[in-house]
């Protein structure tokens, strides 16, 4: 299949990228690399030991959308395309909206003009807000807090309506719970800049000597141990599932699905589905802390800390409805989830390196 893959260069994207290229699939990447490094994608080029197309553009230029999807001619998206920082989203909202949903509606006209209606959408698990019970299946109410997880709500409804307006369409909404690890050849992972916000990359960052302690945020909260819990999916997996995702808006269907065609699904689409991409287990910051510092052979150390507002005590998925609807399982552990995250930082402590070092795709 020909996919289009918006912000391909990314962490998520670019692990996408290379299962896409594994598959067989033909792929073609864009993104403004406002957030990306280029060395990223030379270097799934090499994993792949595959060629993919890559055009720099963002997705909000509806003319360079339109050429893009007129000479590409993609038979399915994947739109990881997106800004993510919450605390960014929170003191500009208007970019973030301007981005994230301005850009996903330039891209949704140009595939529509095309006739390009197999979609698949990263959201993810903020829209369910503070949960109401544990785990979180898929008809948990939406609610959100922050910006950027109303951005996701907000292309979750658009997505929603559309298909409703039009049944030649088959999305899926993919709610991914907390996404951490690298490709296991610690190639590429995740390399965010400035501090990082999220908990993974500061614990690799202070196993790596970037740091000096992780900062415990929160050691009174309602869990086994006081610290936080989330569901961590080794970011392969994830990538996995996108394949999984795309097979399932082509009609192919998931091990437990009955009436649904092996073929195409021609002028039917699927309508609009959301699932849950997490693996169902429950992890605090502090087993994640020693975890880590297993996997890498470096003593984790840490700092209690006051809550950080805003976060929400515990976290995790039923991911039910993907086993049986895309026939996708997260496989990967905690341990592997530490192992490739410490194989990738530890193999590049700076995070990518300039372009010049290595090329670009
Ligand atoms: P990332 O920042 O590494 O990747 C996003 C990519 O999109 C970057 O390469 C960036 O340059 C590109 N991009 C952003 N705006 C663009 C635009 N207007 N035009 C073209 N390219 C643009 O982030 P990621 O962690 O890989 O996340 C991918 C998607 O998954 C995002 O939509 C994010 O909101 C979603 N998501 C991420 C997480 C997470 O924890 N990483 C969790 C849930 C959902
Ligand atoms: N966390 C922490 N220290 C950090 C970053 C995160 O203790 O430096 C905690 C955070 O409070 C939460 C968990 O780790 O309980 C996961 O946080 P992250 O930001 O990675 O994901 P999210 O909160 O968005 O689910």
């Amino acid at each position: 299949m020909r996919i289009l893959i918006t912000g391909g260069a990314g962490y998520i994207g670019s692990h996408t990228l290379v299962e896409v290229l594994k598959a067989g699939h033909a792929a073609h990447v864009v993104d403004n690399l406002d957030n990306a490094s280029p060395v990223a994608l030379a270097r799934v080029k090499q994993l792949a030991n595959r060629d993919f197309g890559f055009t720099r553009a963002d997705i909000r230029d509806a003319g360079a959308m339109a050429a893009l999807v007129a000479e590409t001619r993609p038979e399915a998206v994947i739109h990881f395309a997106g800004l993510k920082a919450v605390g960014e989203s929170v003191a500009d909202p208007l970019g973030y909206f301007d981005n994230n949903v301005g850009g996903s509606l330039a891209l949704l006209r140009a595939l529509r003009a095309a006739d390009c209606r197999r979609f698949v959408f990263s959201s993810s698990a903020t829209v369910y807000g503070d949960p109401d019970y544990l785990p979180i299946d898929e008809s948990h109410p939406r609610r959100t807090t922050n910006p950027y997880g109303r951005s996701k709500l907000q292309i979750e409804g658009i997505l929603e309506d559309l298909a409703a307006s039009d049944p030649s369409w088959s999305i899926a909404l993919l709610r991914y719970f907390n996404p951490v690890g690298a490709h296991a050849s610690g190639r590429i992972g995740e390399d965010p800049t400035g501090v990082p916000n999220n908990l993974m990359p500061f614990i690799a960052q202070v196993a790596v000597g970037r740091r000096p302690a992780l900062n415990v945020f929160g050691t009174d909260y309602p869990t086994p141990d006081g610290t936080g819990v989330r569901d961590y999916i080794h970011v392969s997996d994830l990538a996995r599932a996108h394949l999984a995702a795309v097979d399932w808006t082509a009609g192919r269907a998931g091990e437990g699905e009955t009436g649904v065609g092996e073929t195409g699904v021609g002028e039917t689409g699927r309508g609009c589905a959301a699932f849950n991409l997490g693996t169902g287990q429950g992890t605090s910051v502090l087993e994640m802390a020693r975890a880590f510092g297993a996997a890498s052979g470096r003593e984790i150390a840490v700092n209690l800390a006051p809550r950080r507002p805003g976060d929400v005590a515990a976290c995790y998925a039923d991911a039910g409805r993907a086993a049986v609807e895309l026939g996708w399982r997260a496989e990967l552990g905690l341990a592997e989830m530490c192992a490739s995250t410490w194989h990738w930082q530890s193999q590049n402590p700076g995070g990518y390196p300039d372009e010049g070092a290595e090329g670009a795709a």
